[in-house]
């Protein structure tokens, strides 16, 4: 996909994604001087930084400027080749008109079947595999937050280790829960993701949950008991409100509770399952102009192997690809489906209009200072993720996955709160690109972080998982680094081995999508 040319890094070296393009990226470390010669012949008139774009040809003032064969802008007044391509040179275009974009009208064909592949999971009664067990302690509202942190503590340190099957507590707090207009439109998102992160599959449907007693999220609204038929037993409830001895009792119910379901939970064992078990849920954070060429192409790859072998994978992040909704609603499986994810394109950008802001609100001085000019360029890297095959479904935010194949799950880009969006969806692995670097962990599920550049997996070799930057200097192909993380995918959903974020026990916070009023 790329031409690369096969020098030695020394060489000046640029990667042009598609033979459109009248710009290509820097690939040397450190970027390159003035004066500096590719082999075709440009020479940089001025000094371009790592990842950043050059012109391959003299662009006209109004000429499209085009990065993945699509317009990325238009030049604000002449660019001379070899000149540094950067923001202030660019008019980005309109975002493609939703009303405009295809239907389902060219779906690809399905790959191949991959069959064979297994990894050693959790079986529940609702039939979803986790890759970990772990207790998890929901909880209704805030104010309860500080208390069950403290029983936590407590729970680690005198009953977990009783418990040797059970391999965390982990405590499912955010903000949310009262001083909220909780019958408002847009409540109905953070509850539903609080009912549908106690049910992750990592759990093993052995809910417990903590309440204040007078909260405007009262139990049964966040998990209505007809909403788990699958459960065998209702979920457990503490409320601290109907403490009568103070403190301590408190912490003695939730410990007391919390003793009920490690026990259930310490009876579960990893048994071989098949790789279509695993929902793999794919974002990117700290993008760079490597991102698009390296790490989410090679993201793509795994992504089309999971589908082959019948697995569950979302991408998300609807600014990220709102600038591309016109190549997802082709590729649709169904007008239906098409119109689904329409649907939720037009609800964000209602949302951001509303708040004052539109998708170009999106790129952060670190994407730019990584090269992308502009959400459009950001957005055709973004979607290299979601690979080549056929969207099977999309969900909205904070409800549960429940087809296979390539779903879109409608997620803002925030990483927490993507994160924490596709762990309600179901998640039971993430895979997490970067390229400016973040050590970024979900308490859940295994993160596994794959580098765009080979730069960064060095300087932070106990951070990341994969090094994708391989790809920019030709050392391996994106198919290559797409099965090692295929592979990684079933070694880390199989505990035999850990992500570098698990090793260290770095978790991000639960962040809640709430697009309603806070009263
Ligand atoms: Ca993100």
């Amino acid at each position: 996909m790329s031409d690369t040319e096969s020098k030695p890094a020394t060489q000046p070296l640029y990667i042009r994604v598609n033979p459109r393009d009248n710009v290509a990226i820097v690939v040397n470390r450190g970027g390159l001087p003035a004066g500096s010669r590719f082999g075709d012949g440009t020479m940089l008139v001025e000094a371009v930084p790592e990842a950043h774009k050059v012109a391959l040809n003299d662009i006209g003032g109004g000429e499209p400027v085009l990065r993945y064969g699509v317009v990325i802008g238009y030049a604000k007044r002449a660019i001379a080749r070899g000149s540094w391509v950067h923001e202030a040179l660019l008019a980005a275009p309109d975002a493609p008109a939703l009303d405009q974009c295809p239907l389902a009208t060219s779906v690809p064909e399905p790959l191949p079947r991959l069959n064979g592949d297994t990894f050693m999971g959790y079986c529940n009664a609702d039939g979803s595999v986790g890759t970990k067990n772990i207790l998890g302690i929901s909880t209704t509202v805030q104010c309860v937050a500080a208390t069950v942190a403290y029983a936590v503590k407590r729970i680690k340190a005198e009953l977990l280790p009783k418990y040797p099957n059970v391999d965390d507590v982990v405590a499912v707090t955010h903000h949310y829960g009262c001083g909220v207009a909780i019958d408002a439109p847009g409540a109905v998102i953070p509850i539903r993701t609080l009912r549908n992160l106690a049910l992750n599959p990592n759990f093993g449907g052995e809910i417990l949950l903590v309440s204040l007693g007078c909260e405007k999220l009262q139990p049964a609204r966040m998990i209505p008991a007809g909403a788990l038929p699958v459960l065998e037993q209702e979920p457990s409830v503490s409320v601290l409100q109907d403490a009568t001895n103070g403190f301590g009792e408190m912490v003695a119910d939730i410990m007391t509770k919390a003793e009920a379901r490690l026990q259930m939970l310490n009876l579960r064992h990893r048994v071989p399952c098949p790789a279509a078990e695993l929902i793999v849920g794919l974002q990117c954070g700290g993008s760079d102009a490597f991102s698009g060429v390296t790490a989410n192409p090679a993201v793509g790859f795994a992504a089309d192997l999971l589908v082959r072998a019948g697995a569950t994978v979302m991408f998300s992040e609807v600014t990220e690809v709102r600038d591309a909704a016109h190549l997802i609603t082709a590729r649709a499986a169904t007008p239906e489906i098409a119109k689904d994810f329409i649907r939720e394109m037009a609800w964000y950008d209602n949302y951001l209009a509303v708040g004052g802001a539109d998708r170009q609100a999106n790129p952060s001085p670190g994407n730019k200072q990584g090269g992308l000019t502009n959400v459009v360029e950001k957005a055709m890297g973004s979607v290299a993720k979601s690979g080549t095959t056929a969207l099977m479904g999309v969900v909205s935010p904070g409800e549960r996955a429940t087809q296979k194949g390539l779903l879109f799950a409608a997620t803002p880009a925030s990483d927490f709160v993507c994160g924490t969006l596709q762990l309600a969806a179901g998640m039971n692995v993430h895979v997490f690109t970067t390229g400016r670097g973040t050590p970024y962990g979900l308490s859940i599920v295994p993160v596994i972080k794959v580098a765009t550049n080979s730069g960064l997996a060095e300087r932070w070799h106990d951070l990341i998982d994969v090094d994708a930057g391989r790809i920019a200097t030709a050392q391996a192909t994106v198919e290559e680094v797409g099965w090692e993380i295929f592979s990684l995918i079933l070694e880390v959903a199989s505990g035999s081995r850990k992500t570098w974020a698990d090793q260290w026990g770095l978790h991000n916070e639960f962040v809640l999508f709430n697009p309603g009023p806070v009263t």
